[in-house]
């Protein structure tokens, strides 16, 4: 067993162990393929395959892919290759309940001979209207008690195609009158003609959610069968088809307490709303909260699994979680772990009036103030440099300590200056400044008087010209969909991405592809993954410097 934070189903599986009562641990992650995995999901993930790390077991990567008309293999290749990035290997081969469907029907068939499942003829409608409420009990379909033989002939005539999607459905015999609605009478198989991503077009029925699953572990010989809260109801079912069935082995469902986060969706239904509108760009925008929108933002898997971490894993719910929190955990990582650079987002010239045309000074500044393991950076200094726009206030108020009209700042890592003239065009708008060095001041102090400022600049020459996206979050409010009846796109926020035609300085014209950095005073950056070719730079804004979570 390896360190790492405590959770009560870890406890429950060392208590096992201790006990003598569990050998092997075997979990499972299993992702319905039918939209790219998001925050939510990584906590499942760190979990299950956490616990597997952890008492040296395996963990599956199983696809839940029993509703072929939502599935896609796209969404397949999307969320392996987000797992694997997380940093975690599934055992074996990948697995797909549709591998399982053979011996699924053989074991629907097995129920019918049992007297234990039926075909029923009743529409959709008529049967969620005879399952009965809360308060009232289900009735019997009037196919209940259809001969074994009947049963077996009408379920291979499904299988065969003979009949419209809708016709008939095959389900368990339990229980009408159980105050467990899930019990009374479950589906087990639906007639649907489409076309499956793994097995084509050889199945016209598909097995229900709750008559794979957990067949689906046993054969696996999955020991702990780790699911959210919603399905706790489900668990006397799960154990049903268990008992019911000659399975090869016992596998135990445990509940967790899933993820919700504030201003954050976390339904793959939702967030594909979003990208079926062209809202995002995407799956993978760097706004979405899904694994590969974090990726592109900047997150690294570190990151997402210190935050996992953080929140921890419990069966009480949670509440809602503060995005800070996720904020925290990159900013902690990039602080220790990005190199510098100085870039400057809204470029105001500045002309620095004593300096000589062809003056050039290079200074030798750390890539990273703790990490002597990073390379110098090279900053070039020259009479033509950038800052940003929002260093400079021609009215400054009281405390402004960047620049002004006849007021001094120094450049970072550089020398001091003063603004003497604003240069404006005829509207007005200010063109550039013209300052002047105080030469007597490189690494140290000026004469007789404090320069509090401190801002960053780029040499103009040199300057690399990028693209830099700021984002913020995607919804004004911190539960878009808690009304359940409203729209929650109208909680969108309308600027949750800000373009710059940013300046950067040198060092970055070779960031790769997702390399990150700290753009001095600015926040942290990733270079887009994408966008990022033939010689374009765009960074995006992975998160700001400060930090907001109240430990
Ligand atoms: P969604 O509602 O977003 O479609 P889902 O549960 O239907 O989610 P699955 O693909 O079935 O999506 O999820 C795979 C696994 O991830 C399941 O075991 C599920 O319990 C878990 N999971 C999904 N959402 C969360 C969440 N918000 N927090 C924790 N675990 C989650
Ligand atoms: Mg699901
Ligand atoms: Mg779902």
């Amino acid at each position: 067993e390896t360190a790492s934070a405590p959770n009560f189903i870890r406890n429950q599986i060392r208590d096992e162990i201790e006990a003598g009562r569990a050998d092997k641990v075997v979990t499972r992650f299993p992702p319905e393929p039918n939209g790219f995995l998001h925050v939510g999901h990584a906590k499942s993930i760190c979990l299950n395959f956490g616990l597997a790390e952890q008492f040296g077991g395996d963990c599956h990567l199983r696809f839940d892919d029993t509703n072929p008309a939502k599935e896609e293999q796209a969404y397949i290749d999307a969320i392996k290759e987000d797992v694997s990035w997380l940093g975690f290997e599934w055992a074996g081969e990948v697995r797909y309940a549709s591998d399982y469907f053979d011996q699924l029907y053989a074991w629907a068939q097995h129920l019918i001979r049992e007297g234990k499942a039926y075909v029923d003829d009743l529409s959709p409608d008529e049967i969620r209207e005879y399952r009965g409420t809360l308060t009232e009990p289900g009735r019997p379909s009037p196919w209940r008690d259809r001969s074994a033989a009947e049963n077996l002939d009408l379920l291979e005539r499904m299988r065969a195609g003979e009949f419209n999607e809708g016709e008939r459905v095959v389900r368990a015999k339990i229980d009408m009158a159980s105050p467990n609605i899930n019990l009374r009478d479950p589906i087990l198989y639906r007639i649907r003609h489409a076309q499956h991503h793994q097995t084509g077009d050889k199945w016209k029925i598909y097995p229900s959610y709750d008559f794979t699953h957990g067949q689906s572990d046993a054969i696996e010989g999955v020991t702990h069968s780790i699911c959210t809260l919603e399905f706790e109801d489900h668990r006397p079912l799960y154990e049903w088809f268990l008992e019911n069935l000659p399975v090869p082995a016992r596998p135990r469902q445990i509940e967790f307490a899933r993820l919700n986060m504030n201003y954050t969706l976390t339904s793959k239904r939702k967030l594909k709303l979003l990208v079926d509108e062209g809202i995002v760009d995407g799956w993978d925008d760097p706004r979405m909260p899904t694994i590969s929108g974090m990726r592109r933002r900047g997150y690294t898997p570190a990151s997402i699994r210190k935050f996992c971490e953080m929140i921890g894993v419990t069966r009480a719910d949670g509440g809602l979680v503060d995005i800070a929190m996720l904020y925290h955990a990159i900013r902690a990582d990039l602080e220790d772990n990005a190199p510098r650079a100085m870039c400057v987002l809204k470029p105001l010239k500045l002309v620095l009036t004593n300096v000589p045309e062809e003056h050039e000074e290079i200074y030798e500044v750390p890539g990273h103030p703790a990490r002597e393991d990073m390379a110098v950076r090279q900053v070039p200094f020259t009479r033509e440099i950038f800052i940003d726009r929002d260093d400079f206030m021609e009215e400054p108020p009281k405390k402004f300590f960047r620049l002004a009209p006849g007021k001094e700042v120094r450049l970072r890592n550089s020398y001091v200056i003063r603004c003497d003239e604003v240069v404006k065009d005829d509207a007005g708008d200010i063109l550039e400044l013209r300052c002047s060095v105080d030469f007597d001041t490189l690494g140290k102090n000026p004469e007789g008087r404090k320069v509090k400022g401190v801002i960053h600049w780029v040499s103009a020459p040199h300057a690399v010209p990028m693209e830099v996206r700021l984002y913020d979050n995607l919804f004004l409010v911190e539960q878009p969909d808690k009304d359940k009846d409203a729209d929650f796109l109208e909680h969108l926020n309308p600027d949750s991405l800000q373009v710059c035609q940013a300046m950067g300085e040198p060092s970055l014209v070779e960031a790769a592809p997702e390399s990150r950095f700290q753009f001095e005073r600015v926040g942290y950056f990733c270079a887009d993954r994408h966008a990022c070719r033939d010689g374009k730079l765009v960074f995006n804004r992975t998160v700001g410097l400060k930090d907001s979570w109240a430990k």
